[in-house]
């Protein structure tokens, strides 16, 4: 990006109602057969447009042709019965009842390919696809077959990799993986995490990232911080080695967050998304807001590697909050924006 601060989102944006239900995860779609299919595009359209009118930088989908952003994906791969549900304690937090890997998994065809290329079909801009990251993936399935977390996440890492390649052969320009799971289980990171999720971006000549938070902004997870204490330093256990790793960016959770800024020093070198929006409050920031935290952390990144972004995903928001928080996000990079060229 030659743009000083390129302004994006982490994930996932409201949907509109007629489309899925608002403000809930794994909303059930409201269309059917072709209806659905041409209403995501529509809905992908309309998302794309608020986030231009917004003056986004780099742009997504807003994950408006998925339910859910990890199960979409897992759907489509083989070696998963949906009909044989088991509860798991997801990242040890909730129970959610999910489905069970009762076999070899494999990607049945590409997933969100055609998805790509229809948001690439719309504009010039610099796009970013959002994938699951490994380890994020098992965290939301029962293995039935393999019994290892670390050789389930391998095998998912092979068919992220296909998957990823397919994104880039179409135009997509950033590919990012999610792994708040990275935030839970350090030492699995360390041992294999950060490993695996090389392997999903082997080969690849486009920018990836991942996307380390703490959740969307749902009650389960705003009780969960409430457990961690006054200062949350997870990101210290996985900086080090994330430093050291060939991903290009890292899209981190900042604002309202307990996260020490100082701790950005520990991946020094990388491009940083630094989430200075929050996204489990309907209280919109003031430009200001926004502006001061992108501030506090150009003391540890630099700022062409810098990129204004949401702590997590928006899709539990109301569309209108939404919508305000993508303006505050453009308006504070852009006062901060302005101060560093008028150095
Ligand atoms: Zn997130």
């Amino acid at each position: 990006m030659k743009k000083l601060l390129p302004t994006s989102t982490a994930g996932s944006l409201p949907k509109p109602s007629w489309l899925a239900q608002p403000e809930v995860l794994w909303s059930p779609w409201k269309l059917q057969d072709q209806e659905l299919i041409d209403g995501k595009k529509d809905a992908l359209r309309l998302c794309l447009e608020d986030q231009q009118q917004a003056g986004i930088d780099i742009v997504s989908d807003g994950e408006q042709t998925r339910q859910h952003f990890v199960t979409t994906f897992i759907e489509n791969l083989n070696g998963v019965d949906f009909e044989k549900r088991e509860t798991v304690k997801i990242r040890n937090r909730y129970e959610a009842s999910v489905p069970t890997v009762i076999g070899p998994v494999s990607r049945q065809k590409s997933v969100f390919v055609e998805d790509a290329k229809f948001l690439r079909q719309q504009t010039d801009q610099p796009i970013k696809w959002a994938l699951p990251g490994p380890m994020t993936m098992i965290d939301t399935l029962y293995d039935n077959h393999y019994k290892s977390r670390e050789k389930l996440a391998w095998e998912f890492a092979k068919i992220l990799n296909e998957e990823a390649k397919e994104l880039e052969a179409v135009g997509v320009d950033i590919i990012q993986f999610d792994e708040p799971a990275f935030n839970v289980f350090f030492d699995e990171v360390n041992d294999w995490g950060i490993a695996t999720l090389e392997r999903a971006i082997e080969g690849l000549k486009c920018e990836t990232a991942v996307h380390i938070c703490y959740g969307y902004g749902i009650k389960a997870n705003t009780d969960w911080k409430k457990t961690l204490g006054t200062e949350w330093r997870q990101y210290e256990e996985i900086f080090p080695k994330l430093q050291k790793s060939n991903i290009d960016i890292i899209s981190l959770e900042c604002q309202n967050s307990h996260v020490p800024i100082e701790l950005l020093e520990l991946i020094r070198g990388k491009k940083v998304m630094v989430g200075a929006i929050d996204v489990a409050t309907n209280t919109i920031e003031t430009p200001e807001e926004v502006a001061a935290t992108l501030r506090k952390a150009l003391q540890f990144v630099d700022a062409d590697k810098l990129y204004p972004c949401t702590n997590c995903g928006m899709i539990p928001l109301p569309r209108s909050v939404a919508r305000g928080k993508l303006d505050a996000l453009s308006a504070g990079a852009e006062i901060v924006r302005k101060e560093l060229l008028a150095k």
